[in-house]
């Protein structure tokens, strides 16, 4: 099963993707499963329930956000409700468990976004590494996390980051065996999962600040 576990839509300031351009592109490309991971926000989880619900789809729904902590970004996968931004990463972790939920490190060692050092992440009780995000520019920051997460024993995951229809399916992490949600939790648990994919194209980081702008005005 191909699951992308970090998908931005245009609840996201910096995206432009509706729901349902999402939802259709998904399916089209391949996708087993998709986690909706919008900047510190769930609104459009509701959205993509009833759509795929309408559209009697087979694709695995991930509840996701993407925290925006002091520390770094952090995925949030399988939550019930809203985490709020600005927290320690020590503290984002904490929400996240109390919900049942997973904690991911997103892009860490990406030193053009927000990012974070080694002496951190591994004081931190982290379920799993996002080790492949399309949208870092040099390779050296996703080897970096590979090489991290192997050291700390948690799983390798990986997901495009995409804000744009192009983007979607660029990375996914592979699951032998998941067919709902909590499965995808229950295999990260157990650090069951096989990152990959590709690189996304390098102007799609020009067209998300465009787009941060044109929502700005
Ligand atoms: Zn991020
Ligand atoms: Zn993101």
């Amino acid at each position: 099963m191909r699951i992308d576990l970090h998908i931005h839509t245009n609840r996201s300031k910096c995206s432009s993707m509706p729901v349902k351009d999402l939802i259709k592109i998904a399916a089209r490309c391949g996708l087993d499963g998709i986690a909706i991971t919008d900047h510190n926000t769930i609104k459009a989880w509701k959205e993509a329930k009833n759509l795929l619900r309408r559209l009697d789809s087979s694709l695995i729904f991930i509840r996701g956000e993407e925290i925006s902590s002091k520390d770094g970004h952090i995925l949030a996968l399988g939550i019930q409700n809203v985490i709020k931004r600005n927290m320690s990463a020590e503290e984002t972790i904490e929400k996240i468990h109390e919900q049942g939920g997973i904690a991911i490190f997103a892009h860490p060692f990406d030193y053009f976004r927000q990012h974070t050092t080694e002496e951190k992440l591994r004081g931190l009780e982290i379920d799993g590494i996002e080790v492949f995000n399309s949208r870092c520019i040099l390779g050296y920051s996703n080897s970096k996390a590979k090489r991290l997460a192997a050291k700390m024993r948690v799983a390798q995951v990986a997901g495009s980051d995409a804000h744009f229809s192009g983007e979607v399916g660029n990375a996914y992490t592979i699951f032998k065996d998941a067919h709902s949600e909590a499965d995808v939790i229950k295999a990260i648990k157990k650090c069951q999962t096989i990152p990959a994919g590709k690189n996304s194209p390098i102007f799609v980081h020009l067209e998300t600040w465009l787009t941060k702008i044109k929502k700005r005005l």
